[in-house]
């Protein structure tokens, strides 16, 4: 049995040697292939994607990435030896001649923006490479889904040792990124001995950990520091249920001349405060909606939380959206998560 492989049962390694055979038949030579991700997409989404351009490139199949958001600047580093590849500004365009779609990290066409309709009517193959435990709705197509991975790069990973395929430097670089951002560092609950066995083999693969972390993290625009500085003011907690939540001032990100990605781990701060078991981000989004995002600690599913309101994620790091003003919706969706948090032990 292969090392990474033996935390595994031998009904799971089943499972994942058939899923990966079934993604794999949707590469073929001389066909257009369009990998996306969700809206606002993270470090895993655009690591997933930019590995598999290169695993696919190493296979002679050309992938371009089209995504129904601008992808951050904190990640553009991926795609500095990819000119042409990312065509998330043409996506829909790109979508209507494509052969195939791959979906990564998410699986849910309610979390594909404006691509959602062209996805849905297209009638190709959809294939998808998750991790998510809220399960979603897409065409039909090869799943290769797995909640147990702490990041869609674990799986992508999986996929190209399952098929014997090369994992160039370039994409084990990009699939350190995914495992890095999905997991806090290898913080978080998610951070199992596979993640930890693949992350191991992607360093022997050549991947430089600190050059990541320059990249990820040590490469700011001065208005992100700034911009924390601002969320941290607004910190209420709520000791005696153990509920904290920062607000993102109203036109903030224009203010500071950063994109929504900047806020990522703003939320963090919240859930570090001692006794803290639900933390919660609240800011406006377009269209309206004001966007929550939920952290949690111990036995709280934020995951099942946010699936009330019709968003979903993880059982540690979920998040919704929902029409209406900041203040109201701030209102009501505290009164709601002191309900939840009430009703548990503890
Ligand atoms: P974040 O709070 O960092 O945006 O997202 C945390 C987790 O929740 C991620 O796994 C993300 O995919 C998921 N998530 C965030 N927003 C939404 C949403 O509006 N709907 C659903 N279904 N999941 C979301
Ligand atoms: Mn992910």
């Amino acid at each position: 049995m292969v090392d990474y492989l033996s935390a595994m049962t031998p009904k799971s390694i089943l499972r994942t040697s058939a899923a990966a055979h079934e993604v794999a038949a949707l590469f073929l030579p001389g066909q257009r292939i369009c990998l996306t991700t969700h809206v606002n997409p993270d470090g895993d989404g655009i690591g997933s994607e930019v590995a598999m351009v290169h695993i696919l490139r190493a296979q002679g199949i050309e992938a371009i990435i089209t995504n129904p958001s601008p992808t951050p600047d904190r990640f553009a580093f991926l795609f500095a030896d990819l000119p042409g590849i990312d065509r998330s500004a043409q996506g829909v365009k790109e979508l209507r001649r494509a052969d195939a779609i791959l979906v990564l990290d998410i699986a849910d066409l309610g979390r594909l923006g404006n691509l959602k309709e062209t996805v849905a009517e297209r009638g190709i193959p959809v294939g998808c490479i998750d991790h998510h435990a809220s399960a979603g709705v897409l065409p039909p197509g090869p799943r290769f889904v797995d909640p147990t991975a702490a990041a869609t790069g674990e799986l992508v990973f999986l996929l190209a040792r399952e098929r014997g395929w090369t994992i160039p430097p370039a994409a084990a670089h990009a699939l350190y990124v995914a495992l890095v951002t999905d997991t806090g560092g290898f913080r978080f609950a998610n951070t199992r001995p596979r993640t930890l066995r693949v992350a191991s083999e992607l360093l022997a693969l050549g991947v430089n950990p600190e050059q990541v972390y320059l990249d990820v993290y040590a490469n700011a625009p001065v208005g992100r520091p700034r911009l924390l500085a601002e969320v941290l003011q607004t910190l209420v907690v709520e000791d005696a249920i153990g509920l904290a939540w920062v607000t993102v001032p109203p036109g903030a990100l224009e203010r500071h001349d950063v994109d929504p990605d900047d806020l990522d781990g703003i939320v963090e701060h919240a859930r570090s405060v001692r006794g803290v078991r639900l933390a919660l981000l609240f800011r406006e989004v377009s269209g309206g909606r004001v966007k929550i995002s939920l952290r949690s600690v111990g036995t709280v599913d934020v995951a099942v939380l946010a699936g009330r309101f019709g968003g979903g994620g993880h059982t540690r790091a979920a998040g919704v959206a929902l029409p209406g003003t900041l203040s109201d919706i701030q209102t009501s969706f505290l009164s709601a998560a002191r309900d939840y948090l009430a009703q548990l032990p503890g």
